[in-house]
């Protein structure tokens, strides 16, 4: 199959900061690519780098693939390619083979369909406020928590906070990026245990200390999240929930089929992608809530600006983009 190849850059603002132990930024840059069959099909994705270090080496290689393209040739060329632009191109190659078919609609929109992430700078009075509007919609709400921002002196007095403000309506994940020491760890787990509101526990220790992780997700549901990006092989061997960013996946098509089968344990997350990239967020998560975990994703709804990128037509955002 003989393709053509075109791409265009996009850069926004998000509505505020978005912060965590390892790093904080306010705009997002990427690509948005389009390839078009010669039985004229179209098939879009997107190239959105969570780290802004990955932009350049993005840039270069994109720049390597040609207009004129023959599948194969592309599919061979892309292998040693930064894994945001493998991500992108399978995900234009599954829409044209038909492999994805996303619906006119998804239903992420109200307050307890996706998690609600903590104002770290003040996290009782967010969830004070959190808990107001649950009152009134009187269903399950998922907040998330990132940690390892403080000195866990202050972070252990918060989450004492916390624990004695929720209560069965709200679920609780925590996050400490990658952050802590296995000492804090294990205190944390110790502490949160036996807790019916506790999700997991996200990425607690550095991304290289798998053993450590197994050790922790003896004793309290561990999500890992960096670690999968690194150590990709993690997806078909860790026994625990897993965070995935079909964005930062070489190929989404293997997180679409793992849903398809139903494995269990899988939590979908955004990494602020536009209208193209969140087509299959919002796809793989409504596959997720049917499985036999369901669980509320992460898609930061309230951290996009309003624009033409975050539509839900495709070929709109291209031809204004
Ligand atoms: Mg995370």
């Amino acid at each position: 199959m003989n393709l053509i190849f075109k791409k265009k850059s996009y850069s926004f603002k998000l509505s505020t900061k978005v912060e965590n132990s390892k790093t904080s930024f306010l705009a997002k840059s990427g690509w948005i690519i389009k390839l078009t069959s010669n039985d004229k099909k179209i098939g879009f994705g997107e190239v959105s780098p969570l780290h802004k270090e990955d932009l350049k080496k993005c840039a270069k290689q994109l720049n390597m693939i040609p207009e004129y393209v023959e599948v194969f040739n592309l599919s061979e060329q892309i292998n040693i390619f930064h894994p945001c632009i493998q991500s992108a191109i399978n995900s234009a190659l599954a829409e044209i083979n038909g492999k994805i078919i996303f619906k006119g609609k998804y239903d992420f929109d109200e307050i307890d369909k996706t998690t609600i992430l903590l104002n770290p700078e003040d996290v009782i009075a967010d969830l004070n406020e959190i808990k107001k509007r649950q009152s009134n919609i009187g269903k399950l709400v998922t907040v998330k928590w990132k940690v390892a921002l403080k000195n866990n002196h202050d972070e252990e007095a918060i989450l004492e906070e916390i624990l004695s403000q929720i209560d069965n309506n709200i679920k609780l994940r925590i996050d400490a990026n990658g952050s802590w020491r296995r000492e804090i760890a294990n205190r944390w787990a110790d502490i949160l245990k036996d807790n019916k509101n506790i999700d997991w526990l996200e990425q607690p220790l550095n991304v290289d200390d798998i053993d450590g992780l197994t050790e922790l997700n003896k004793k309290i549901p561990i999500a890992l999240d960096e670690s999968l990006l690194k150590f990709p092989n993690l997806i078909d061997e860790w026994k625990g929930w897993q965070i995935r960013r079909p964005s930062q996946e070489t190929n989404p098509v293997k997180l679409l089929r793992e849903l398809e089968n139903k494995k269990a344990y899988i939590s979908i997350s955004t990494s602020f992608e536009t209208g193209i990239g969140k087509r299959w967020l919002y796809h793989l998560s409504s596959l997720q809530l049917q499985g036999p975990t369901p669980k509320v994703p992460g898609l930061a709804m309230n951290k996009f600006p309003h624009s033409f990128l975050f539509l839900n037509e495709s070929k709109k955002i291209w031809d204004q983009l």
